[in-house]
């Protein structure tokens, strides 16, 4: 029944009361805005604010890498052994937009300068080991608002390899000394594809019991036997999310489980799909605070045919490139790396070269295809810009600016890009896998439904037919390209909508034994 309360337009149902309303604590190694590598930082920063809208008590524990303005030290301090070394680390805290942040400090996050995933298989294990002991007790020791959470009615959201030792500590140390008997915890699979692994050496780092070896030890083909640190924190969770409902499907296959299918397989009964929703704080062409200066303009459904062209503008104006409002800006955004296809972008830009388009393309990772971007810029002065570069300033603008952003991802868990672009109006042509697949419906051009172009393998030859098909619907059918810009941006892509799936999920787990 639902209660006979206001609630918000934006609210898919009713905030929760009652015993159902929970507290809720978000554990990630990276959290947006203060640290950020990819999707795992930008859920940490939104999602959490989404459940304490709901009426739950929501807190964020991240580690605490840089001298974050906004925090103060709570004055707490603790000690946990890691790999026999007695360590201290301290808690930071602020409050913002409903959410309690905790920051944990030590040396180990201080140094790592910009790249916190930096240092060897060893540093980085030492490193998530004291996280997830010190975060596990931050509703025993950290106050927030004055009184603790307390370890009753706690959900725990581990996130990724980096917190998958949290659900397996909650067991091994709490629940079997009979601690923390109410607590529960759900672990978030954003990427398979880093999962944790070293010999099975890397056991002694965990400071567990040696019953608990087994859970860690996985064996295949090319590793042989090997300490697998996600592997044990899906055994252990109480529950299992991933990012969409497509990756929860692929998971389970060999080729998209990446060795642990067969465990996500046996517990497929607590795994669920819940696609990622977009922070409109940060992602909205009417707010966005980087499209208020150098000529850009905020705009909305209302101003899309006048001021997204003036970004275009801009865009073009700021990147040096020729400003015709009649060529169509192909973009990319993304790490480089093998998993997001840009070496297709690569294969198919001769191809491109001849179509009359401009291609702007932001991204770092891989030295080899920073390096394919900075060649195809000098080779193509006129018509291409490969910034490499991590710019959150220039990735709002060419959102903003571009008229078609590509993700030929060969795997994607969920994918934000895509859905930032369609909040913007920029059509998305993507490869139909994972998060992709589920966000992005194909054009139907007799149905004039749809939101992009999708196609179905990982091929250069599929990624030029779908750019074709776009860019012919783009130049001889404005009626349905302004269709599908439109849709996209009516699009409901909150968090609110993912929250309340996510809550159903944090009930299950809390009613669990
Ligand atoms: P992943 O988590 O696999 O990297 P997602 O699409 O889920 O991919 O999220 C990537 C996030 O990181 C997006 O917010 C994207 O805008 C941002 N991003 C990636 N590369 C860059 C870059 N070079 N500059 C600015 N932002 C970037």
């Amino acid at each position: 029944d639902v209660p006979d309360v206001p609630i918000g337009d934006d609210l898919k149902s009713p905030p929760l009361a009652g015993p159902n309303v929970m507290n809720i604590i978000l554990v990630a190694a990276e959290c947006a805005p203060w640290s950020k590598t990819g999707g795992l930082g930008d859920v940490a920063g939104a999602l959490p604010k989404a459940l304490a809208k709901r009426g739950h008590r929501v807190m964020v524990v991240a580690p605490r890498y840089g001298n974050y303005a906004e925090l103060h030290d709570t004055g707490i301090r603790k000690r946990y052994m890691v790999n026999g070394q007695d360590m201290e680390v301290h808690y930071f805290q602020t409050y913002i937009d409903g959410v309690d942040f905790v920051f944990i400090e030590n040396s180990m996050f201080q140094n790592l300068g910009s790249n916190i995933y930096s240092g060897n298989r060893t540093d980085i294990l030492r490193r998530m080991v004291l996280f997830c002991k010190a975060a596990i007790e931050v509703p025993w020791h950290v106050p927030c608002g004055g009184i603790c959470y307390g370890d009753g009615n706690l959900v725990f959201i581990a996130n990724d390899w980096h917190t998958a030792l949290l659900p397996v500590y909650l067991k091994a140390y709490y629940h079997e000394h009979g601690l923390m008997q109410y607590a529960r915890s759900v672990l978030v699979i954003h990427n398979i594809a880093h999962q944790g692994r070293g010999p099975v050496d890397d056991f002694s780092y965990t400071d567990l019991p040696p019953q608990y070896l087994n859970l860690f030890k996985m064996y295949d083909p090319i590793g042989g036997e090997h300490f697998n640190i996600f592997a044990a924190g899906l055994k252990s969770a109480y529950r299992i999310i991933t990012v969409s409902h497509g990756y929860a499907w692929e998971l389970k296959t060999t080729e998209g489980g990446q060795g642990l299918h067969n465990i996500i397989n046996e517990h497929d009964w607590k795994l669920t799909g819940i696609v990622n929703g977009i922070d409109k704080t940060e992602w909205n062409p009417e707010s966005d605070i980087h499209l208020t200066s150098d000529n850009y303009t905020n705009y909305s459904l209302q101003t899309l045919h006048t001021h997204k062209p003036q970004c275009k503008a801009a865009l073009q104006h700021e990147l040096g490139l020729p400003i015709r409002a009649d060529i169509p800006v192909i973009a990319f955004i993304g790490r480089l790396d093998n998993q997001k296809g840009v070496d297709l972008i690569g294969e198919a830009i001769p191809w491109m070269m001849d179509q009359d388009v401009q291609v702007v393309m932001l991204g770092t990772g891989r030295p080899e295809l920073e390096n394919m971007l900075r060649g195809m810029e000098a080779r193509y002065r006129d018509r291409v810009r490969g910034w490499v570069g991590f710019s959150v300033k220039m990735a709002h603008r060419i959102t903003a600016g571009a008229d078609v952003l590509l993700m030929p991802s060969r795997f994607e868990p969920c994918g934000l890009n895509q859905l930032y672009a369609m909040s913007y109006g920029t059509v998305p042509v993507v490869h139909g896998v994972g998060g992709l697949k589920d966000t992005v419906e194909p054009f139907d051009p007799y149905r004039e439904t749809g939101l992009g172009w999708v196609f179905e393998r990982a091929e250069t030859g599929r990624l030029i037919e779908a750019v074709g098909n776009c860019l012919l619907t783009y130049r001889e059918y404005k009626e349905s390209w302004v269709g599908i810009q439109r849709r996209g941006m009516m699009k409901d892509l909150s968090w609110e909508n993912a929250a309340c799936q996510y809550e159903e999920v944090l009930v299950a787990a809390k009613y669990q034994w």
